[in-house]
């Protein structure tokens, strides 16, 4: 999972990236990177760390420009990257290409093999998205030398090129390049299962537009959302800022991944259509009902989040129950996710760093913890733990999310099947694992209904950790093994 920005303005964008980037921060503290074209010149600057750390006065000064586009790279447990895998990615042929990409290829090794022994490119690193712009300036290189003029670039060029990367590539991907001298493109896998969004404001009598993985850049830079990139579609906008548009992929369907509404995205933000607030509140509302029938409610005192993302669900859950809310964790902000820690020791510890709990709230009551979903149970334990610990009666544990039992492979990190506390595990297995008094977890079903009631053009969706079903057709168990044994 990654965060993907990227403008087209009639003014300098140094800063408008590194602010966008800002509003993105959550969706990958890894590595942040910037590029901008200045005519037929790029300049970049890209390294490891959080936005506010790898971008320096100096380093803002050079990049010059009135487009640009930029990433901030996911976290990924226990296989750390280098800054060489820092986006986004630039190749020099055909044109001058930059690009940068949210999501998972589930092909990459066999494109890997197709970029080196049949198109004789280099790919440098190991990340699937330099292979994924390897296979685009192929494609461009290849429909720009069939044309009858054979020197020049035009947007059918561009958007038959982004058809062929649908053949071929499989996956999730959400993606924003630069074209040297030409423009900015952007498009979205034929699922649209990572999120893309297309916003734009008036500029000195212009319109400036901007491409961004969630809506919430646009309000903070004044801009206004068009609407999402569908599925499958392609968007070119040229530096002089005229905006072009053609669905690239032979079959889409809008099939978004389920986990940005549980967990992954800002509650600010709107996707493909969903507001990720009242998404999460409905799923508080669902969850009211499933925890009428395996808890008598009598029993619950208090209904707590887990801060921050489980708040609006908690809200709903509690006012359903017609049981009150109160806050008895609280959350030291200045510390980072606990899932990017490597090794369960240090995990443990930073849970204990990140929330503590205030114990008057606790004292001789039954609680319903809510938390936005149960991945490894390492956090649920250890809070479970602390809860009891400040006098807690009884504790339930309500998940927003179902059981998570599947590995995610279109880029949502998740640790290996054996290491999910859902793997081969019944709710009651779970409770007795994290020594609560009993677990709750929203069905799949309701969590389906209740994002789908707020957008019913959406088709379906990417449910794959919880379903095991992946929507590409291509992860067997051959796969998933292998997957495994590269962690
Ligand atoms: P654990 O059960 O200890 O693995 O941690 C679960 C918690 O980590 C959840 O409550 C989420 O807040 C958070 N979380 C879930 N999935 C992810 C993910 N893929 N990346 C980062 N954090 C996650």
């Amino acid at each position: 999972m990654c965060g993907v920005f990227g403008l087209v303005a009639h003014e300098p964008v140094n800063q408008l990236l590194y602010d966008g980037l800002q509003m993105l921060q959550h969706r990958g503290q890894d590595a942040a990177g910037i590029v901008t074209a200045e005519g037929n010149r790029f300049h970049m600057h890209k390294g490891k760390g959080m936005v506010r750390e790898v971008f320096r006065t100096r380093n803002m000064r050079d990049l010059i420009g009135n487009a640009g586009i930029a990433h901030v790279r996911y976290p990924t447990a226990g296989n750390a990257k280098s800054s060489a895998e820092a986006q986004p990615f630039y190749v020099s042929s055909p044109f001058g290409i930059v690009l940068a990409h949210n999501g998972n290829l589930t092909n990459t090794a066999e494109l890997y093999d197709t970029v080196y022994r049949e198109y004789l490119r280099h790919v440098n690193t190991q990340s699937d998205s330099e292979v994924l712009l390897n296979v685009f300036a192929h494609e461009l290189r290849h429909t720009v030398s069939r044309s009858s003029t054979p020197f020049h670039l035009s947007i059918d060029h561009i958007f038959d090129a982004v058809a062929q990367v649908h053949k071929r590539v499989r996956g999730a991907y959400a993606v924003v390049a630069l074209i040297a001298g030409y423009g900015m493109l952007a498009f979205r896998d034929p699922n649209g299962i990572r999120p893309l969004t297309l916003g734009k404001a008036e500029q000195n009598g212009q319109t400036a537009y901007a491409v961004a993985s969630e809506n919430v850049v646009f309000n903070s830079l004044s801009f206004d959302l068009v609407r999402d990139i569908a599925p499958g579609e392609a968007v070119f906008i040229t530096f002089d800022g005229q905006l072009h548009s053609r669905h690239c992929a032979e079959t889409a369907r809008l099939m978004p991944c389920l986990f940005e509404y549980v967990y992954f995205a800002r509650p600010d933000a709107v996707i493909d259509g969903v507001s990720v607030y009242q998404a999460r509140a409905n799923m508080g509302i669902a969850l009211a009902d499933t925890v009428k029938h395996r808890i008598n409610p009598d029993e619950i005192d208090v209904v707590m989040p887990i801060p921050d993302t489980s708040r609006p669900v908690a809200m709903e859950l509690a006012h359903h129950l017609g049981k009150p809310y109160r806050e008895g964790l609280i959350k030291n902000r200045y510390i980072g996710r606990t899932f990017i820690m490597p090794g369960q020791a240090t995990r443990k510890k930073s849970v204990r760093q990140k929330l503590n709990p205030i114990p008057s709230e606790f004292q001789n009551k039954n609680v319903l913890l809510v938390d936005d979903s149960i991945v490894r149970g390492t956090t649920s334990r250890e809070i479970v733990e602390m809860v009891r610990a400040s006098g807690a009666n009884k504790i339930f544990f309500a998940s927003a999310a179902p059981e998570v039992r599947y590995p995610n492979v279109y880029g949502i990190d998740m640790p290996t099947r054996a290491e999910l506390i859902a793997n081969g595990r019944s709710a009651d297995e779970i409770a007795r694992e994290i020594s609560a008094d009993a677990c709750v977890f929203q069905n799949l079903d309701d969590l389906e209904r209740v994002v789908r009631d707020l957008n019913p053009a959406i088709e379906g969706f990417d449910n794959s950790c919880f379903s095991g079903c992946y929507l590409t057709g291509d992860i067997d168990d051959r796969y998933l093994l292998a997957l495994a044994n590269s962690r």
